[in-house]
Formats: structure tokens, C-alpha cells, sequence
């Protein structure tokens, strides 16, 4: 039904509910509160202590009485007794109560004592006890909003919560006793969950914590159950569908070319792809590997599976340095073996990339290479048979979808391989890459020796840039990362935060014989491509940038990453930053400068110092921030939860994964009548991520 037609919501008012995105009683009863407020607690006068909040029944015992203060603060008093003893309330600019509160009458009043000091003759001091600004009720109403663990809901200007909660208690009221429940009776049971009805007037009204504790559980439990279930249809729609079927070819020549063995992890991933793009079905595989792990080499083999079986395959960087710097990379490892590697991104000139397009779409070029401008218009590919995203989490779920669409001369879709670097918490792996096969990397190529981290404060600059000097001096590279102008910068940052510019500036004085470069997200495609070239072709000593360096790029002689003001960055954050040294054979540190003289802050990036595993410190930064914040807000692409908290669920999401399979181990279209209800919330849900969220 829609809101409009509840009592006390007229169209104005529904308008304020459309706002909060509710336009219909259903979407009103999951409007949940977004926290409760105990207001439970009930005392006699003679217990109160000073400074607590609770409830107290007594009766007016005198009229109150209203002084004007000053222009705009006017204070009524007066006070209450019960059978133990008596207490002062005052109030602040509160006209209604002088006419709501009658002398004689018995009221619950809610609100914080206060210790009220009272000076008696000879200075002797004792304290009265004031209840300030309390929330009153005739004591006949009490439990409407005293007396109760009152729910507080997210509210729009306009609104206030008494509407809200008027609004869902008239729609909690007229819900029948038998309402259809989305979760099965079968499921519910087993699971130990309560009704749907209990978890409804629970979730809104609770009688206790501990039957809110049961309606939330149940709530969770079927917000995640929906998602995984509609996760695992579509990795189960994915099996079904057919791939291009390649046949077994050899790549010796490839492994030949190369200057090491792979590791055992880097073989595994490249079998692991080979083995799915042989099978017939379709490869959506995710490879996770920590930084400096080895994937970009992966990609060129499982590439080279692709292109000698006569496709075109695509790898998508996040920036344009990182995918300049694959194809450098990948064009001097294959064009040798007569594969053509071709660049598309934002900065070529309107006429180079009509060039490259049309290369891609006569098929003249076997792996193409780029960023999102892979995805725009006008691009077509003559026979692409395989798609790999590098650092996936920066893309968002719909382009990723535009470019599966692009393998539109048949009707498979290319195959799908996501790199990612950032070590997921296992939690954030079943959602994020629900719908994906997962590849972990583990191990790491030989050699490398664990990245000395430091956290340290202004006092050791002078230190630091000794040591700078020292490590210059024998021939390393170092990088200075400052938190700022940044690809997303907002309008008016602080100026308290080092400028990459300024900084630059300064230290080109501190170290006048240093050859010092600057790059930030702001300068021009090509700038940016010059400077980082210069850098990793040695001739810069300090690269002073923005986390525009955080993803992929490789310069095996840096040593030292220096992070100005690190407090301001995320943990997983800085484990990719750090990866960007000890990528060579060179012993290599980390410097975390902590501006802030914040307790928190320094524990938390003790954290970095205590582990160089980025799982470790993903777990950690996942636990520290909460998992909106540990991708930035919505990047995943899917839907924020409403109920569920990704840290402190995690069992309940083990456990809604295992039970979604049996549901599709018995129901796999979800037909069967018990599921019915399932069945609408699943294809809500993913009509809501194709619509993009
Ligand atoms: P990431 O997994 O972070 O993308 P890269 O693919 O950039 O890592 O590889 C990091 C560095 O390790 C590169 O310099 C690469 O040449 C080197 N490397 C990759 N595989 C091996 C290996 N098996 N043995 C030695 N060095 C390797
Ligand atoms: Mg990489």
C-alpha cells in the first residue's frame, strides 16, 4: 500500500517519506531503526544518582514556575515527588509543558540527573538533585516514548521520529498473523530463526534486547541468504553457459623467454585459467595474489593461450600509467614471439586511436591494452576471446558487465580473469566475488625479503633524510607519497595537509643534488607517462606523488617508500603502497610519517609494522573500519546492507552461503512454491545491480 494513506501522512508528508526512499508500507516496515535508545530503566527518587539517565514516575508538586532569562532563554521550574523523596526537573524553552504538566497529576519522566550545588550558610555544601529538559508523559501513556526501548530512526529534514514511528506502528498493527514469510519454514526452523511477524515488531519495537538480538539475527540472516542466493545463480547460470572451447597449446617458447622460473603459485594460477577456458564453459576466475606477487606475468601466459588459439585477448589497468607500463612491459616479452600488443587509453590523439581501433577491430592487434577507454564507444573487436581486469576493485559491477558485451561477433562471451592485489577478508570474498572461482596466490617469487616498516614522527626527519641521502647514494630510488591531490580530490581540502607541490618544492631545496620528480593525478596523461618513465628508467632519484603510484607500477631499484600524514590513509592502502618497493633484489623499507599526535592513529599503523601479509592487515583494516570504508563507498558495486555488519556477521555469512547451496541443490530456479517468496527478493536484489546498484 502506499504511505500516503496511513493516518498522518498526507501527500506533503509523503513526499519527506519518498525522500528516504520509502514509498510503500513494505518499504516503511524495512526502514529499520538505526539504533535504540533504553529508556527502560525505572527508579525511585530516593535511588537516583547523579549523572544517570532513567525513567522516574512522581506527581507535580508544585506549578511551575517561568523566569525569563535573557532574549531566547526562558526556564520553568518546578518539582516532583514519589513515596521516597523529591526531585527538581527543569526546563529549557520548553512553552509546552507549562500547559502540559497540572499540578496533582502523575507523569513518567525520562531524561539525566544532575547534581545541583547548593551553598548553605558557613559555606557548608550539599548537593539537590535536577532532572534537566526531561521527556514526560501521563503516567497512563507511559510506553509510548518512555518506559521502552525506543527505536531511532534515519530521518530527512521535515520529519521527526515520532512520525516515523506512528507510521510503522500503524503498519505493524494491520499485519496479519499468518503473513506469508519470505524464508521457508524448512530453512527457518533448522536455522533457529524466529517468524517473521516477531522479527518485524521486534526489529521496531523491542520488549527487550534480547528479543531484538532475535529479530535482528533472523533479518541479517535473510539479507544475506538473498544475496548469496543471487550470487550463486549467477555463478551457476555462468557454469552453465557455454565458453569458447580453446584447445590445449604449447607456450614453452614463452617460458623460455623469461628471465626466471614462475613459482608454483604463478603455474597454478596460469593451469587453473587454462584448465577453465579449456573446459567448454565459461572462466569468470578471480586470481588474488599479495603485491609483488607475480600476476602481471600470468596474465601475459593465460593471454598468450588466448591469442594462440586465435583470439584477441584485453587486459583493463586501473590507471593509465599502470596499463602504459603493461604494455611496455608485455609488448617487450611477446612481440618477439609475434604477438602484436597494442595501447588504447584516454590520452592518445583523436587520430592515434581511430588508428588503434581500427587495428583492434580487423583484428590486427592480438592483445589490447588500456583502461576504461576500452570501454567507450566505438571501440569493437574483431574476435576477443578473453577479457583481464587488473586491480578489479576499482571497477564498478556495470562496466565490467559493458565489457563482456563487447564480444559480440557470436554469442559467447569472452572469457573473464580479475586480478586483484588487495588481499580480500575471506567475509568480503564471499560477497564480492560471490559469482567468481577464486585462485589464491600465496607465495611469493623467490628471494624476497620482507620490507623493513617504520612508524615514526617529525622528530626523525632529520634521520630520514639522511637516510634518503645514503640510500640515493648507493645507486636506489625512493618514493615520497603525500595524501593529496589526488584523482577524486574534493574542492577545499584542508591546507594542513603536506601539497604534493609544495612539498616537491622543498625538498628539491633539502636535496640540491637530487633529481626529484613530481606526479600527482591532476597532470596531463602524458606528463605523467614522461615523469614515470623517467623514474623507471632511473634517471629521477625521488618520486614525489599522490596513491596515483598505489596500483601496479614496477620499479624494481626503488628501496624506500616514504608516506607523508599515513594516519590518513587506509591499511590495505598502505600495503599496496609499500609494495611498490622490495621488488628487486634490493633489501627495502617503508616510512610511515604519523602527523597526528592521535593514540589511535599509532596503533594502527603499528599494524603495519607488525605484518607484511596483506591478509593479515586486510582482516585488521576490515575490522578497524568496517567494510564500507575499506573499499570507499559503494566502489563494490553491489548494495549496502541494511542490517548486516559485515565484521561482526561473518558467521552468519558462512553460514547463509552453505544454506543457499542447499536451496539450489534442491530448487535450482527457485520454483518450488516454499521458495516463492525467495525467489521475489533474489530477483529484486539483482534487477537492483543491473540497474547499477
Ligand atoms: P603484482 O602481482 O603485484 O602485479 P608483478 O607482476 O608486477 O606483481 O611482479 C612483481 C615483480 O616480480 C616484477 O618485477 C616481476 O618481473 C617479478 N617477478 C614476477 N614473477 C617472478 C618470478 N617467478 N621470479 C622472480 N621475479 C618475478
Ligand atoms: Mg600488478
Amino acid at each position: 500500500m502506499d504511505i500516503q494513506y496511513l493516518k498522518g501522512i498526507g501527500e506533503k508528508r509523503a513526499v519527506l517519506f519518498r525522500k528516504l526512499g520509502i514509498n510503500t508500507t513494505e518499504e516503511l516496515l524495512l526502514h529499520y531503526p538505526r539504533r535504540y535508545e533504553d529508556r527502560t530503566a525505572q527508579k525511585n527518587i530516593a535511588d537516583l544518582i547523579a549523572g544517570e539517565t532513567c525513567c522516574v514516575v512522581a506527581t507535580v508538586g508544585s506549578p511551575l514556575t517561568v523566569a525569563h532569562i535573557r532574549q531566547g532563554l526562558d526556564l520553568a521550574k518546578t518539582h516532583v515527588f514519589d513515596d521516597t523523596g523529591a526531585l527538581s526537573l527543569t526546563f529549557f524553552n520548553a512553552p509546552y509543558v507549562q500547559n502540559s504538566l497540572l499540578q496533582g497529576e502523575t507523569y513518567i519522566f525520562y531524561g539525566k540527573t544532575a547534581e545541583n550545588a547548593v551553598y548553605k550558610a558557613g559555606s557548608m555544601r550539599s548537593g539537590v538533585l535536577v532532572m534537566n529538559n526531561p521527556i514526560c508523559e501521563p503516567v497512563e501513556k507511559s510506553g509510548n516514548s518512555t518506559g521502552r526501548i525506543l527505536p531511532l530512526y534515519p530521518l530527512t529534514s521535515g520529519l521527526n521520529q515520532g512520525q516515523v514511528r506512528n507510521a510503522v506502528q500503524q503498519v505493524l498493527e494491520k499485519l496479519p498473523d499468518d503473513m506469508e514469510d519470505v524464508l521457508p519454514d524448512d530453512l527457518r526452523k533448522q536455522s533457529g530463526l524466529c517468524y517473521v511477524n516477531f522479527a518485524l515488531n521486534n526489529i521496531h519495537f523491542p520488549q527487550s534486547y534480547e528479543e531484538l538480538d532475535i529479530a535482528r539475527r533472523r533479518l541479517v540472516y535473510e539479507e544475506l541468504l538473498v544475496l548469496q542466493l543471487g550470487l550463486l545463480r549467477l555463478k551457476n547460470r555462468r557454469t552453465k553457459a557455454k565458453g569458447r572451447k580453446f584447445e590445449p597449446i604449447s607456450i614453452d617458447d614463452f617460458y623460455e623467454r623469461l628471465p626466471f622460473k614462475l613459482t608454483l603459485d604463478q603455474l597454478g594460477a596460469i593451469s587453473d585459467c587454462v584448465k577453465d577456458m579449456e573446459s567448454g564453459s565459461l572462466c569468470h576466475r578471480l586470481i588474488q595474489g599479495d603485491v609483488g606477487s607475480g600476476k602481471t606475468l600470468v596474465a601475459a601466459a593465460v593471454a598468450v593461450h588466448a591469442i594462440r588459439n586465435g583470439y584477441q585477448a584485453a587486459l583493463m589497468a586501473p590507471t593509465e600509467i599502470l596499463a602504459e607500463q603493461h604494455a611496455n612491459t608485455l609488448a617487450g616479452l611477446l612481440e618477439p614471439l609475434g604477438i602484436t600488443v597494442a595501447l588504447l587509453v584516454g590520452r592518445l590523439t583523436q587520430g592515434q586511436k581511430r588508428k588503434v581501433r581500427a587495428r583492434i577491430a580487423e583484428g590486427g592487434a592480438d592483445f589490447i591494452i588500456g583502461t576504461h577507454a576500452l570501454l567507450s564507444q566505438g571501440v569493437e573487436f574483431a574476435r576477443l576471446g578473453l577479457i583481464i581486469t587488473d586491480e578489479q576493485h576499482r571497477f564498478g559491477v556495470r562496466q565490467q558487465e559493458a565489457l563482456v558485451a563487447k564480444g559480440r561477433d557470436e554469442s559467447l562471451s569472452p572469457h573473464r580473469i580479475v586480478m586483484s592485489a588487495t588481499p580480500i577478508p575471506r567475509t568480503l570474498g564471499l560477497i564480492l566475488y560471490g559469482d567468481m572461482d577464486v585462485t589464491i596466490m600465496k607465495g611469493m617469487p623467490p628471494g624476497r625479503k620482507p620490507i623493513k616498516t617504520f612508524v615514526v614522527d617529525e622528530g626523525m626527519r632529520g634521520r630520514i633524510n639522511s637516510f634518503i641521502k645514503k640510500l640515493v647514494g648507493e645507486g636506489r630510488q625512493v618514493y615520497i607519497v603525500c595524501p593529496m591531490i589526488d584523482e577524486n580530490e574534493e574542492e577545499g581540502q584542508e591546507t594542513s595537509v603536506a601539497s604534493v607541490i609544495d612539498y616537491a618544492e622543498t625538498l628539491s631545496a633539502a636535496f640540491k643534488d637530487l633529481r626529484i620528480g613530481l606526479l600527482h593525478g591532476k597532470m596531463k596523461g602524458d606528463k605523467k607517462e614522461a615523469v614515470m618513465r623517467e623514474y623507471s628508467q632511473g634517471n629521477l632519484d625521488i618520486l614525489v606523488a599522490t596513491t596515483v603510484i598505489e596500483v601496479g607500477v614496477n620499479v624494481p631499484n626503488a628501496a624506500l617508500m616514504i608516506v607523508e600524514n599515513a594516519e590518513r590513509f587506509g591499511l590495505s592502502q598502505l600495503h599496496q603502497l609499500r609494495g611498490r618497493v622490495g621488488r628487486g633484489e634490493y633489501e627495502s623499507f617503508c616510512v610511515l610519517f604519523l602527523q597526528s599526535q592521535n593514540e589511535t592513529s599509532r596503533s594502527r599503523l603499528n599494524t603495519m609494522q607488525a605484518y607484511n601479509d596483506g591478509f593479515a592487515i586486510a582482516e585488521a583494516d576490515l575490522a578497524l573500519r568496517g567494510p564500507g570504508d575499506f573499499f570507499g563507498e559503494r566502489q563494490h558495486g553491489l548494495p549496502a546492507f541494511v542490517l548486516a555488519d559485515l565484521s561482526s556477521d561473518m558467521q552468519l555469512l558462512e553460514q547463509t552461503r552453505a544454506d543457499a547451496r542447499s536451496v539450489l541443490e534442491e530448487d535450482g530456479e527457485l520454483t518450488m512454491s516454499k521458495n516463492r517468496g525467495l525467489k521475489n527478493r533474489v530477483d529484486h536484489l539483482m534487477s537492483r545491480l543491473d540497474a547499477g546498484g
